[in-house]
């Protein structure tokens, strides 16, 4: 199988190494760099980033959308704007990119990890209800942990790899408790559930533009928010709450410069251009690796029912950590890469002593699953 397996990546992506995801800048992206720098306007103010925020937001469905410098400061935005502040605890996912821990921490809050479904790879509904059920207790209205005292205040579940997860009824959950949902759709624009986008199930969200994303930006992130008097206060708080005058500098309140320049959003409008065409060969790259899994019995990631998944990394589940291994070493060893799921959160130091449910489904997704390359070959 590893053999045939690798001759199917040379036959899509060519002979030399092939990495997991490289961005692919085929549209009109020198274009508007050019036209960036002849303007002068290159930094943090310019018209490409209101014509970014505007193709986000009507690409994913949201009123608003506000350009920030990085996904990880979207989504500590998102946080920081939902009220989580010090000793709040955030309910999210151990199987997830450290970012999503990070952006809790930063709030000086407390991670709490809850399981994921072994069939989305995302926030396990019917975890979080078990845990709630057994920890939570309302009071006033406001959610509190029985076990440590601490208020629940929000909940981020991630959309890995692009597949959505059971975010509907994570919502619901959410709703009933109490806590703010917070959706980190990093890795999943261009994925929906029931025909809604990933990221506008709560009332604020987090993309990123990151190099290895499905688009790139070079760097950046953006949040997804309805609200209007929500969307200006996170464009106010992301851009050194500036009050806004034609010479004069005034703050209000302690703001980031989290602005996203505008060479950055010039690159993000051309590769939204493009983000249908890519959506469709990436479709199709999965549809040729489904088949040959198939044909060897192995076990494909799919979107679950109602879902749509932006393909941005396929990812593979062997029977065993040690199929895993060999199968990761072969790969890499003959000019594929391939790569395993991170290591859960509640592993590493930083978060280890942080509350968790016992993590089976991701435990048992950490020992199994493998990334595969799935970068869009070319857009013709
Ligand atoms: C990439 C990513 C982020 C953070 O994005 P950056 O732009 O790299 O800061 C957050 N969460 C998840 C799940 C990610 O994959």
């Amino acid at each position: 199988m590893k053999k045939e397996f690798i001759s199917l990546v040379k036959e899509l992506y060519g002979n030399d190494f092939v990495p997991l995801h490289r961005p692919v800048f085929e549209g009109n992206e020198k274009q508007y760099l050019v036209d960036c720098i002849d303007s002068n306007f290159v930094s943090s103010v310019g018209e490409k980033v209101t014509e970014f925020e505007r193709k986000i937001a009507d690409f994913t469905g949201s009123k608003f959308a506000i350009a920030t410098v990085n996904g990880s400061s979207a989504l500590y935005m998102c946080l920081h704007l939902s009220g989580v502040g010090r000793g709040d605890e955030v309910i999210t996912q151990a199987l997830t990119f450290v970012a999503t821990a990070n952006a809790i921490s930063y709030c000086s809050a407390i991670p709490v990890f809850i399981d994921v479904d072994k069939d989305t790879m995302g926030l396990s509904p019917s975890s979080l209800r078990a845990f709630l059920e057994n920890y939570a207790e309302i009071r006033d209205g406001v959610c509190f942990n029985r076990q440590t005292g601490r208020i629940i205040k929000a909940c981020v579940p991630m959309h890995t790899f692009g597949f959505p997860c059971r975010i509907q009824e994570v919502s619901e959950v959410c709703k009933k408790w109490n806590i703010e949902l917070v959706e980190d759709a990093a890795e999943s624009l261009g994925s929906y559930f029931q025909n809604l986008h990933t990221g506008t199930f709560g009332r604020l969200a987090a993309i990123s533009f990151n190099g290895n994303k499905i688009i790139t930006t070079g760097g950046g992130g953006m949040i997804i928010i309805d609200d209007e008097d929500l969307a200006k206060r996170a464009k106010h708080l992301t851009t050194t709450a500036k009050v806004p005058h034609a010479y004069e500098f005034f703050h209000d309140e302690i703001g980031y410069n989290y602005r996203m320049p505008n060479l950055n959003a010039a690159l993000g409008c051309a590769q939204m251009e493009t983000l249908p065409q890519m959506l469709q060969i990436k479709e199709s790259i999965f549809a040729r690796y489904s088949q040959f899994f198939d044909g060897c019995g192995i076990k494909m990631m799919r979107p679950i029912e109602d879902a749509i998944c932006n393909n941005w990394l396929s990812a593979i589940i062997l029977d065993s950590k040690e199929d895993r291994d060999d199968f990761l070493s072969y790969t890499n060893d003959n000019g594929v890469m391939t790569r395993p799921v991170w290591r859960l959160m509640s592993e590493l130091k930083m978060f280890r002593d942080c509350q968790h449910d016992g993590l089976v489904n991701s435990f048992w997704l950490q020992s199994r699953v493998v990334n595969i390359p799935s970068s869009v070959p070319s857009l013709n």
